[in-house]
């Protein structure tokens, strides 16, 4: 290997000396501690699933006080409705002020979880446990380890040194943050490892099939004629991206109203256009509001998006990252052709 090949591995994961402070921090909480779990802003699988599964956790070894959460708009998406443990899910603005202990999941920086932030501050004691390479290791106590494939394998990590029995419920969690983030296994984080954690859920007798149809596979036909117009107005941009190619598509709040769907049936439309053989680069522009649009941007290998995600303000994995983009549709795509030229040039 060689030096700037090794300058450029992240980190290793957590040392002995973090996980032994993170087992302190849940062994110390006061009979009554008040724990406040936080997710990132619009959860997703993983999120959602590390969160609640290891509230499940702590409960079962006997914390009473909890409250789950994350920034923005309370509710989960139709989705995660059927997840374990949202009776602990708490609206962000009505959460504890001065928890005793605060974890923070699959979240890279503290901007991810918005107005929550300032409880890092006024909390006790606050563990991070996440998988991003980029995490700024916000925590007074990080558990962060990139080469992770899903922040749930963090969390079975915690839970394991807790001797928490993984219940079905603990497992359920776990399993869907790990299928989100491997892709149901596809995807290259998908090590030898991960199989042996998803044998250890599945061994507990969740349903793989149920879980799969409710989170991955189920949209309403609305949804279903709306990625007609939103895929049938991709663009092919074969000289993009160093000549890796670049595909496209926006959908907008036009698109939405039009079909009738909220906004949450557009978080798939990515694995539908980064199927497209000739670019080695996608993207998807999903209007939030009238110039903001949440973007998603995966790559097949050719080009580290994380790092035209967080040179336009966000962040994410280097295969798959997002950012907020500012502007018309076409503003937002020639930053992206422009960021995808200047880390191609740097590499
Ligand atoms: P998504 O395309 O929404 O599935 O996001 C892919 C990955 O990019 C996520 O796992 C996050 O790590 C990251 N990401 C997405 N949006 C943002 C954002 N606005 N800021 C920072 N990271 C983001
Ligand atoms: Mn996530
Ligand atoms: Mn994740």
């Amino acid at each position: 290997m060689t030096g700037s090949a090794l300058a450029q591995s992240p980190p290793a994961g957590p040392s002995t000396a973090d996980w032994d402070a993170a087992v302190a921090a849940v062994r110390a909480l006061p009979a009554d501690g008040r724990v406040l779990l936080i997710c990132h802003v619009n959860p997703d699988g993983d999120a959602l699933g590390s969160m609640l599964g290891c509230a499940l956790g702590l409960r079962r070894i006997g914390v009473r006080q909890l409250q789950a959460t994350f920034p923005g708009p309370p509710g989960v998406a139709e989705p995660f409705r059927g997840l374990p443990g949202l009776d602990l899910l708490v609206p962000a603005a009505d959460t504890w002020t001065d928890p005793d202990l605060v974890l923070c999941f699959d979240a890279a920086s503290v901007s991810r979880i918005g107005d929550l932030a300032g409880r890092l501050d006024s909390a006790g004691e606050v563990v991070v446990l996440d998988h991003h390479a980029s995490n700024t290791r916000f925590g007074r106590i990080n558990l962060v380890d990139p080469y992770a494939a899903a922040t749930s394998v963090v969390v079975e990590g915690l839970l394991d040194r807790l001797d928490v029995p993984i219940d079905r419920d603990i497992a359920e969690c776990l399993y869907v943050a790990l299928t989100t983030d491997t892709g149901s296994f596809r995807f290259a984080m998908t090590t030898p490892a991960v199989h042996e954690m998803a044998a250890r859920l599945l061994a507990t007798g969740i349903r793989p099939e149920e879980i799969s149809r409710r989170v991955f596979d189920t949209r309403p036909f609305g949804a279903v004629r709306l990625y007609g117009d939103v895929l049938g107005r991709a663009v092919l941009e074969p000289d993009a991206a160093g000549g890796n190619g670049l595909v496209w598509t926006q959908a907008t709040l036009d698109d939405l109203a039009r079909h009738g769907q909220p906004a949450y049936v557009l978080e798939a439309l990515i694995d539908s256009v980064r199927c497209t053989e000739e670019a080695d680069v996608s993207c998807v522009l999903k209007q939030v509001a009238g110039t903001e649009w949440a973007v998603s941007m995966r790559s097949k290998g050719a080009v580290d998006v994380s790092r035209v995600a967080v040179a336009l303000g966000g962040g994410g994995h280097r295969l798959a990252a997002g950012f907020t983009g500012r502007g018309g549709a076409a503003d937002v795509i020639a930053a992206i052709r422009a960021e995808l030229d200047r880390v191609l040039a740097g590499s």
